[in-house]
C-alpha cells in the first residue's frame, strides 16, 4: 500500500518532516495541533472547521445583540404606554379645573 506525504518544514526550528496526505487534511479540518520531531506546536491556519466554529459564535453574539435590542424596545413601549397615561390622566385633571 502507498502513503502520499507532504512534506513539512517547522517554522521555528526549520526541521524537515512528512506527514500522510490524509493526516494533513484531517489536521486542516479540525484545526488540531500537532508537533514537530523538535517539540513545536503549530496548526494549520484558516481550517474550514474554525472558520465554521468562528461565524457561529458571531452569528450567536448577534442574536443575543438582537435579542437584548428587542427586549430594551419592548421596554421603552411600556414606558411610553404608562407615560401616556399619566399624561392623559394630568390632561384631565386640568380639564376639570
Ligand atoms: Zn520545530
Amino acid at each position: 500500500m502507498e502513503i502520499e506525504v507532504i512534506n513539512i518544514n517547522c517554522p521555528n526550528c526549520g526541521v524537515l518532516f512528512c506527514i500522510a496526505k490524509g493526516h494533513k487534511d484531517q489536521l486542516k479540518d479540525t484545526g488540531d495541533t500537532f508537533y514537530c520531531p523538535n517539540g513545536h506546536s503549530q496548526i494549520f491556519g484558516n481550517s474550514s472547521q474554525m472558520e465554521i466554529k468562528k461565524l457561529k459564535k458571531s452569528l450567536k453574539y448577534d442574536q443575543e445583540y438582537q435579542q437584548r435590542l428587542r427586549d430594551s424596545v419592548t421596554g421603552l413601549e411600556y414606558q411610553n404606554r404608562a407615560l401616556k397615561g399619566h399624561q392623559t390622566r394630568l390632561k384631565n385633571k386640568l380639564n376639570q379645573l
